[in-house]
């Protein structure tokens, strides 16, 4: 039945017809009106688990901010690092301009801890990716650093009041070992989805602990 393999090869993108990842709009993978929608000034997000620094989000969870995270993440859209990359960056010079980050020509972009499953998934962590597309946009002196994971205790805290996410993270968050992170740099710690807030205030709290004073946290989207 080799010639079912050619036909679907041949066919690929019939089966699979190029969708934009914010919208659906056919015969584009990022359209134009979602690039918009995406370069939209980052706006203050106020979780209820506080992390005591700034939190900034690109976006509220829906529209093409909401359909592009769950592409990236769920349906192996891994082109859409690049618009949501160049989306962070622009977030971060928005950011920067208004004078929200100590030293943005020395950035480090720290990706919300990810775990170990989920990271060695094919393509890795979505969020290392997106952080990776926007450092080089950012400048020379912009690093990416997955300093963070989860242990393999962690639950999945979807479904989890805010409460439990938090108590289900105590002690979840650590430090990957090896690297040393470039500690005069200011640090960003990024994520995909703020919900709650609690990874976000652990993270923080297990980088703090590590001598990494994050400046701000970005999100993609703030539900
Ligand atoms: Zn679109």
């Amino acid at each position: 039945m080799t010639w079912r393999r050619d036909v679907f090869d041949a066919g690929a993108d019939l089966v699979f017809p190029v969708l934009c990842g914010g919208c659906g709009r056919p015969e584009t993978r990022w359209c134009r009106r979602c690039e918009r929608m995406l370069s939209d000034s980052p706006i203050a997000a106020h979780p209820r688990v506080d992390p005591g620094v700034a939190v900034w989000a690109l976006g509220r969870y829906r529209g093409p901010h909401r359909q592009a995270i769950i592409a990236i993440k769920e349906h192996d859209r891994r082109d859409l690092a690049r618009p949501l990359g160049a989306a962070l960056a622009r977030g971060v010079r928005a950011l920067a301009s208004w004078g929200e980050l100590p030293d943005a020509d020395r950035l480090l972009l720290i990706p919300a801890p990810t775990r170990r499953l989920t990271a060695r998934r094919r393509g890795g962590d979505p969020v290392t990716a997106v952080a990776a597309y926007a450092a080089p946009a950012l400048g020379g002196g912009v690093r990416v650093a997955p300093l963070l994971m989860t242990s393999a205790m962690a639950r999945d805290s979807a479904g989890l009041d805010a409460r439990a996410r938090a108590r289900n993270l105590r002690g979840a968050v650590r430090l990957r070992t090896g690297g040393e992170p470039d500690r005069g740099a200011t640090a960003i710690l990024v994520d995909d989805v703020l919900t709650t807030g609690a990874t976000a205030t652990e993270s923080v709290r297990v980088l703090s602990e590590n001598g990494i004073d994050v400046a701000a946290v970005v999100v993609l989207a703030a539900a």
